[in-house]
């Protein structure tokens, strides 16, 4: 079934009073259990899409379902509510708490889900153990290597169990042998757990990874 529908989706930036077009017109549909690369050149509208799609920012114009629920329509508030009940996110530079612990950091996003201290502490070390970091739960970001830091940041996604996970250049920061794990790592919560994953890349190796790529140019979609 389909998990995102986009249909005549259009953004564009203001540059002082001038509107220049990011997205002209993308319709697009990802099905629930896809692992999606979103591939195209710098520049071409690929960040831009996948916030769109998080619901990190609000397209000009045209429909965004995911799950059936259009999220252009809602306000900042229910916005920022969906996004946390419902989206993974996983960035180029990891984004972790430098002053928590590998386990603490996981344990953020629990923080807003009702769960107790120790329900949260088991579910963070359960998630830390998916990811093969159980013998870094106390490590601090800066104590852990790139790829190490990615997997850390990849179980604070899931902790929640969100709907999709979004990947913005996961490997974009990381030594060749470090991506194929990360991208191992990706591969299996998409095949093994069912996960929803759209990644942006613009590494065609990495991309290979996905079931499926889908192609931008200048804020077109080439094909898919
Ligand atoms: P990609 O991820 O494919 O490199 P982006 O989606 O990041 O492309 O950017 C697409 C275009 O939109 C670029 O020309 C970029 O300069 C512009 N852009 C992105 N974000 C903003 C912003 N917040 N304000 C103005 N222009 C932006
Ligand atoms: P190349 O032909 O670019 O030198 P290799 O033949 O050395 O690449 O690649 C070896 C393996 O590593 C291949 O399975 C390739 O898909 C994978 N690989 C290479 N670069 C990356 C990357 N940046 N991310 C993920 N996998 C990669």
């Amino acid at each position: 079934s389909t998990l995102v529908d986009i249909r005549h989706l259009v953004k564009s930036y203001r540059r002082g009073d001038q509107a220049v077009p990011v997205l002209t017109d993308i319709t697009l549909a990802i099905d629930a259990g896809d692992f999606t690369a979103l591939m195209g050149p710098s520049g071409s509208g690929k960040s831009t899409l996948l916030n769109l799609i998080a619901g990190i920012d609000k397209p000009d114009s045209g429909i965004l379902l995911v799950n059936g629920l259009d999220i252009t329509q809602l306000s900042e508030a229910e916005l920022a509510d969906w996004r946390a009940a419902n989206v993974g996110f996983i960035f180029q530079f990891y984004n972790l708490m430098p002053v928590l612990s590998a386990v603490e950091n996981v344990e953020l996003p629990l923080l807003l889900t009702g769960l107790s201290r120790r329900e949260r502490r088991e579910r963070a070390e359960l998630t830390l153990a998916m990811v093969n970091l159980s013998d870094r739960l106390d490590h601090y970001p800066s104590e852990l290597s790139g790829g190490q830091q990615q997997r850390v940041a990849i179980a604070r996604a899931i902790v929640t169990d969100p709907t999709l996970i979004v990947a913005d250049e996961p490997t974009g920061d990381l030594d060749r042998q470090s991506a194929v794990e990360v991208l191992d790592l990706l591969k299996r919560l998409n095949q093994e757990l069912g996960k929803t994953i759209i990644m942006v890349t613009h590494d065609a190796h990495a991309a290979q990874r996905a079931r499926s790529i889908v192609h931008l140019d200048k804020g077109e979609l080439l094909r898919e």
